[in-house]
């Protein structure tokens, strides 16, 4: 494969490039490299770096075909979705929601996998794709994750490697909200995952991040949020707040396979989602009173960034907040 990257994605391709294998699978994934990357110098309008050091990102989540037995789960849905795509318009991110079943054999939970690897050859463009389980929701609409750090990794995954190398222990990682990047090395693995059920194989290429909540358990949060606001300061820190409050182990949609009791869920998804939203409307001079009421909180003097925030201004403009990194 010759290649000539240029500025935007270099750093791109150094680790798009994998070990040869003799494999079928690894042979049709250095075609499909090798396009990517013709393709990519053909398209110079469409980087797979938006900016020096910002890669261009594609938010996956998706939920069943079929509608949910509980009409509020389709409420829950809505809100869960909404609040991803308020992070994604703020830091710029594109998203992608799935309720196609695109191989019959990998469906529920495995259903990721072939719809990762689609999307990966259908958008040579995305460095990096970012899956959110439905039921993972952002809390801290500020916070972006730390690319640089992941300048060196394909994947990059909730966890500790105490847990996962030293304890071995499977509850250690999480694969309801994971970042991989789009190249060769995550075709393979994707194919291999598909391929070996629930035995990943693991390797330098993956980062275990430990450091935020790329994947944090509702349980622990949830009853913290109101403190966490409390002792918040202003202007606000990135990172102050879990990036990500998952309802593992809740079923919001209906279902026997709960493992806490709904109502629990219920509730506790709901104060999740208020304080996402609270911090979005922020933006625009509310404030959420609970569900369904909110309350104006600044005046409207008519200017876009009258409130004299900078940071109000970064994340209303994400090309201020793209200049800013
Ligand atoms: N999912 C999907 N289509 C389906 C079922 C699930 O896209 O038909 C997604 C959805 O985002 C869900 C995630 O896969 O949050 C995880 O699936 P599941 O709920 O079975 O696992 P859990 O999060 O409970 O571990
Ligand atoms: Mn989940």
């Amino acid at each position: 494969m010759t290649e000539q990257p240029v500025a935007a994605d270099r750093r791109a391709r150094q680790h798009r490039s994998a070990p040869p294998s003799a494999s079928a699978t690894a042979v049709a994934a250095a075609t499909v490299a090798s396009t990517t990357a013709q393709w990519l110098r053909d398209s110079p309008r469409f980087p797979a770096f938006v900016a020096p050091g910002r890669p261009r990102v594609l938010v996956v989540t998706g939920s069943s075909p079929r509608r949910c037995s509980d009409p509020d789960g389709e409420h829950l849905l809505l809100r869960a979705f909404k609040n991803k795509a308020d992070y994604c318009r703020v830091h710029g991110f594109d998203i992608f929601y799935n309720t196609a079943v695109l191989d019959t054999e990998l469906s529920g939970f495995w259903s990721k996998l072939p719809l990762l690897r689609t999307l990966m050859l259908a958008h040579p463009e995305t460095e990096l794709l970012w899956w959110v389980d439905s039921d993972v929701n952002f809390t801290d609409m500020l916070f972006e994750p730390p690319w640089d750090k992941y300048a060196g990794h394909n994947l990059v995954l909730p966890g500790s490697e105490e847990n996962v190398y030293t304890i071995k222990s499977w509850i250690g990682i999480n694969a309801g909200s994971f970042i991989i990047r789009n190249c060769h090395w995550s075709l393979d693995l994707l194919d291999a995952l598909a391929r070996m059920g629930r035995t990943a194989p693991w390797g330098d290429k993956t980062f275990l991040e430990s450091s935020y909540c790329l994947s944090g358990f509702w349980a622990y949060i949830v009853d913290r949020f109101e403190e966490m606001r409390r002792d918040s300061t202003t202007p606000p820190e990135p990172g102050r707040w879990p990036l990500t409050t998952h309802f593992m182990g809740c079923k919001p949609c209906g279902g026997d396979d709960s493992t806490y009791d709904a109502a629990w869920c219920r509730r506790s998804m709901e104060r999740a989602l208020n304080f996402g939203d609270d911090q979005i409307l922020n933006l625009y001079g509310f404030k959420t009173l609970n569900t369904t009421a909110v309350r104006c909180v600044r005046n409207d003097t008519g200017g876009p960034l009258d409130a004299g925030d900078e940071e109000l201004g970064r994340l209303l403009h994400r090309t201020f907040r793209a200049a800013n990194l």
